[in-house]
């Protein structure tokens, strides 16, 4: 049974505020700040991507970089944006030159992601590249063949649709690859009206889903 929003974005909160201590691995020594994660709390759609780079260790909030401008764009094409969706990733904190998180880092940060998903309640997890797919699918199967294609799991206790599709910063080095992306965000809107539709034939009238999704944005944690 779900808890109120309003309960699980407040530990959401408190979550953030352990996050921003965190000394559990050697990134907390290099890192200038913890990326959270930011968006809306109550969010059906999530996205996970690999670690912040340089501007996100800079500016505290994901995918702000190129990368993140061009899932930006991609997005939009698709009538969406980032404030109706949560944005997180595997590792909360840069890696030193960018390198690939080490299995240790991606251990130690795991529990952070883990109850990020316990409290968001996605209904449909993206994730961006090797690092999210691999973790969240518990799978060794890369994105190059399990991208555009929805996998159910069992998340934080609840059932969840994993859609793995290419990391934005692969589509920047590769026109192909950016193609790709476009094609398989093109299918989420659908994927997301499927997974969102047993729970609106339970809805109570006059909850007023969209408002809660929009009182609920958490652009705070960026700051
Ligand atoms: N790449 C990622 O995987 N995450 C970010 O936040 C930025 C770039």
């Amino acid at each position: 049974m779900s808890r109120p929003a309003a309960e699980r974005r407040a530990d959401l909160v408190a979550l953030y505020h352990q996050a921003r201590g965190c000394t559990l691995c050697p990134l907390s020594q290099t890192r200038t700040q913890v990326v959270f994660g930011n968006g809306n709390a109550d969010a059906d759609l999530m996205f996970v991507g690999e670690a912040p780079g340089f501007n996100e260790d800079a500016q505290g909030i994901p995918f702000v970089g190129r990368a993140g401008r061009l899932l930006d764009e991609l997005l939009a094409e698709q009538g969406l944006d980032r404030t109706q969706v949560f944005t997180a990733n595997v590792i909360k904190c840069r890696p030193p030159d960018n390198r690939d998180p080490q299995p240790e880092e991606i251990e130690a940060c795991r529990p952070y992601l883990e109850r990020q998903i316990e409290l968001i309640e996605p209904r449909v997890i993206c994730t961006l590249g090797n690092f999210a797919t691999k973790l969240l699918t518990a799978s060794p199967r890369g994105i190059t063949q399990v991208h555009g294609v929805a996998q159910e799991h069992e998340l934080a206790g609840r059932s969840v649709s994993v859609y793995p599709i290419f990391h934005p910063a692969a589509a920047l080095r590769t026109p192909r690859v950016k193609e790709q992306l476009r094609e398989d965000l093109a299918r989420l809107p659908a994927l997301l009206a499927a997974a969102r539709a047993p729970s609106t034939l339970q809805a109570v009238p006059g909850a007023g889903p969209q408002q809660q999704a929009e009182d609920d944005q958490m652009g705070l944690f960026g700051s």
